[in-house]
């Protein structure tokens, strides 16, 4: 990493650190923000967590969580500590698009800014980066940059559920392809220091309301559709229905891989009518570029298999640009 020497020299001395991460933070943004929290309050920094908006309450069980402050609840507050800030880590994102109004914020400060991510095109914002596309979790980076801190031995438990939830998340439970050998021997060491690994996948993955198991049972039987030509699969949910079920932010984490769990579909989508916004999550397996779908229909981005977008248009007309969508890049489909 470019400037890791700098950057020890930085944190040779006790520092006023602000670490933030992509807006509505999942299990990785989360994760990896709360680890490099403990991990810098375990060598005498004074480090605070910052979140652009709300998250799940499925994530509220993570240790560290009762001292995350949320920027859309108390801007002027938290630009305090933005203008304190001696350091700034940006985690799990590399646009400052992606933070709301904090973005500008951050931007102005005079903070150094390091930035450790695994989204494809980064802005440039930052003055340091531990960048890679192809690392399966930002967590995995937070560990290797502890690493090259020459701090691995210091990883305690409180450090490790966290990592452990930034990698489990985002590998699909360590089933996607960027899952390496080196990723499991991190996971080796981290269950090493004595955390509970059951506890996490059942914290993350057995915590659904009924409300929410039957919503998901609605979306499966009346709001799947299915495009066998296209390889394609997807549900879409109006205002209406999340209101009838009470669905609250994240609760729609993972609905999207039903879609994928059908043999034949190659891609697949979630679209969801919010307030203003159709927020979309995409999916696709093997080479499906399903961030060039984002990208180019909904003004977002991500991975090639996990991407997501906003689109601005009513929902059935971003269905149907998602069909669109789907027909343009059918050439594609061939080799998967
Ligand atoms: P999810 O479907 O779980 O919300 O998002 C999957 C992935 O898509 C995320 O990890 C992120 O990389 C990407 N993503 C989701 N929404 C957006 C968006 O609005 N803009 C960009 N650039 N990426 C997004
Ligand atoms: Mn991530």
């Amino acid at each position: 990493m470019q400037g890791i020497d700098e950057i020890k020299t930085l944190l040779s001395e006790p520092r006023k650190v602000l670490v933030t991460m992509h807006r509505k933070p999942d299990g990785d943004a989360l994760g990896s923000a709360l680890a490099l929290y403990f991990y810098l309050m375990a060598k005498g920094h004074d480090p605070i967590v910052v979140s652009p908006t709300d998250y799940g309450v499925y994530l509220h069980w993570m240790p560290g969580n009762p001292s995350v402050l949320i920027w859309e609840e108390n801007k002027k507050g938290i630009q305090k500590y933005i203008d304190q800030a001696e350091l700034i880590f940006c985690l799990d994102f590399n646009n400052l698009g992606r933070i709301e109004d904090m973005g500008e914020s951050i931007r102005l400060s005079p903070a150094k800014k390091i930035m450790i991510d695994h989204h494809l095109e980064p802005e440039g914002f930052e003055d340091y980066r531990l960048w890679n596309p192809e690392a399966c979790a930002t967590a995995e980076l937070v560990y290797k940059f502890i690493g090259l801190l020459g701090d691995e031995a210091i990883i305690d438990k409180n450090m490790a559920i966290c990592l452990y939830t930034g990698i489990m998340t985002d590998s699909g439970s360590f089933q996607y392809s960027n899952v390496s050998p080196q990723v499991h021997l991190i996971t080796a060491h981290l269950m090493s220091t004595g955390m509970d690994h059951t506890m996490i996948h059942r914290n993350i993955y057995d915590t659904m309301k009924e409300s929410q198991l039957r919503f998901f049972g609605h979306c499966i039987k009346e709001k799947l559709v299915i495009l066998p030509k296209f390889r394609a699969a997807y549900i879409s949910v109006n205002k209406e229905e999340l209101r009838q079920y009470n669905i609250l932010t994240g609760d729609t984490e993972g609905l999207v891989n039903y879609t994928m769990s059908l043999s034949e579909t190659v891609v697949g989508a979630l679209i969801v009518e919010r307030d203003k916004v159709v927020k979309l999550s995409l999916r696709s397996k093997g080479n499906f570029p399903v961030n060039e779908i984002a990208k180019k229909y909904f003004h977002g981005g991500g991975h090639i298999n996990a991407a997501g977008g906003t689109s601005y248009e009513n929902l059935q007309q971003t269905i149907a640009k998602f069909e669109e969508a789907v027909k343009e890049f059918e050439i594609l489909l061939l080799n998967n």
